[in-house]
């Protein structure tokens, strides 16, 4: 069995990728101690090594990425996450958004549609640290009605439209982060639900993911 270690050398590595983030302009200290706390490395091959400090993303199994860090910063940022909020991830993948959200004292549910990453997520050593995040397998345009309202909703793949179950199940208040597909490509959306259930919504840069898929995948 592999074994997992945080040595020096990966804090190092890590510090330096944080302050690339920040460089790059994302400026919510919490976000960044956050990620300083999580071995990305434990979520990558072990052969990849050292690379997992770079800021780019990587292939998991199934044909998915692990986001590229920056983007993760970026739209966790946008989120502006307290302690003790629900939020919802469309998207688990790995699991490293979840873990930020989760180290950053959020409640965290989260979706994934493909089996094969659900059950990975099951056995990987570091998802006992974070009894926080409670994991679904299922389709993310679906939401997860009985456990709404949420706090907060992030997905973290292209989305074709705005799913309108999920701007149900936001609370009033609340903000929902995506990248939506546009005819240019994919633009990264912030929705503040208003009082009266309108959208207050804002643009931001471009980003890249992997599409949202209707339906589960076994
Ligand atoms: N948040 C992830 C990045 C995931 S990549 C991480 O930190 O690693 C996007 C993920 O969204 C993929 O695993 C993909 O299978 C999943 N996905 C795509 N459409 C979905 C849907 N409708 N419901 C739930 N998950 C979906």
């Amino acid at each position: 069995m592999r074994k997992f270690e945080d040595t020096y050398k990966h804090k190092g590595l890590r510090k330096k990728l944080i302050d690339d983030i920040r460089e790059k302009g994302i400026i919510d200290e919490n976000v960044l101690e956050a990620m300083m706390k999580i071995p990305r490395h434990y979520f990558l091959d072990q052969a990849l090594g050292d690379i997992a400090y770079e800021d780019r993303a990587f292939p998991i199994s199934e044909g998915q990425t692990i986001s590229q860090p920056y983007t993760v910063a970026y739209q966790t940022q946008l989120l502006q996450i307290k302690p003790f909020e629900k939020v919802l991830e469309i998207g688990t993948g790995s699991g490293y958004q979840a873990m930020v959200l989760a180290e950053m004292g959020a409640q965290v549910f989260t979706i994934e549609r493909q089996k094969k990453l659900f059950e990975l997520n099951k056995n990987f050593t570091l998802r006992n640290r974070y009894p926080s995040i409670k994991y679904f397998y299922g389709d993310g345009f679906e939401g997860l009605p009985t456990f709404a309202p949420f706090d907060k909703i992030l997905i973290t793949a292209a989305a074709p439209m705005i799913p309108p179950k999920l701007q149900e199940q936001l609370k009033e208040g609340g903000m929902m982060v995506l990248p939506l597909d546009e005819n240019d490509g994919q633009r990264m959306m912030r929705l503040t639900k208003l009082s009266g259930g309108e959208f207050k919504e804002e643009r931001f840069g471009s980003f890249s993911f992997v599409p949202m898929l209707k339906g589960k995948k076994h």
